[in-house]
């Protein structure tokens, strides 16, 4: 795996963000829960883009880590202490994934799915650190979320209207 190569020099993007969610949340003061502590562990191996609360249960079933209510109050936390970014596709469904400043990507969205799926593009995150930089702004985190559809995917997108964007 790709993560052993870097064990020598640096720990994995996944561990320093454990670490990093585990001092803020012993900094919130937040009611120490297993369940919570399951989540984290889980979004530090797998959370680097885009899991839906179903699919991190569905992670943690076999580890018994506790119902799907208990799994989406660990991410609505986690999100609240800007830890974790939300995204909601044109499905409703709200996806999750850990904040790490160190490697940013964006999403593209499919209009005829819903679909989101992560785009990364250096010149992308460039122009923006540019644009901040030339203001006097210091990044600390962006959301950025592309509307972009495969040519074979026009007519379905164009049969179908769009669901909702949002769901709070
Ligand atoms: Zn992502």
């Amino acid at each position: 795996m790709s993560a052993d190569d870097d064990a020598t020099s640096r720990p994995d993007p996944g561990r320093r963000w454990l670490e990093r969610a585990t001092e803020a949340v012993a900094a919130a003061r937040l009611r120490s829960g297993s369940g919570r502590v399951a989540v984290m562990e889980l979004l530090a191996r797998e959370g680097r883009c885009l899991l839906s609360a179903a699919e991190v249960a569905d992670g943690l079933r076999d580890a018994g880590a506790g119902s799907a209510a208990t799994v989406y109050r660990a991410l609505e936390q986690l999100h609240g202490l800007g830890l974790v970014r939300r995204l909601v596709g044109e499905d409703g469904v709200a996806r999750y994934e850990i904040v790490d400043p160190e490697h940013p990507h964006q999403h593209v969205v499919d209009p005829a799915t819903g679909e989101l799926r992560p785009f990364a593009d250096e010149a992308v995150d460039e122009a923006i650190r540019g644009a901040l930089a030339r203001r006097g702004l210091e990044l600390e985190s962006y959301d950025l979320i592309v509307r972009a559809r495969t040519a074979a995917g026009l007519t379905a997108a164009a049969r179908r209207p769009h669901p909702p964007t949002t769901r709070s």
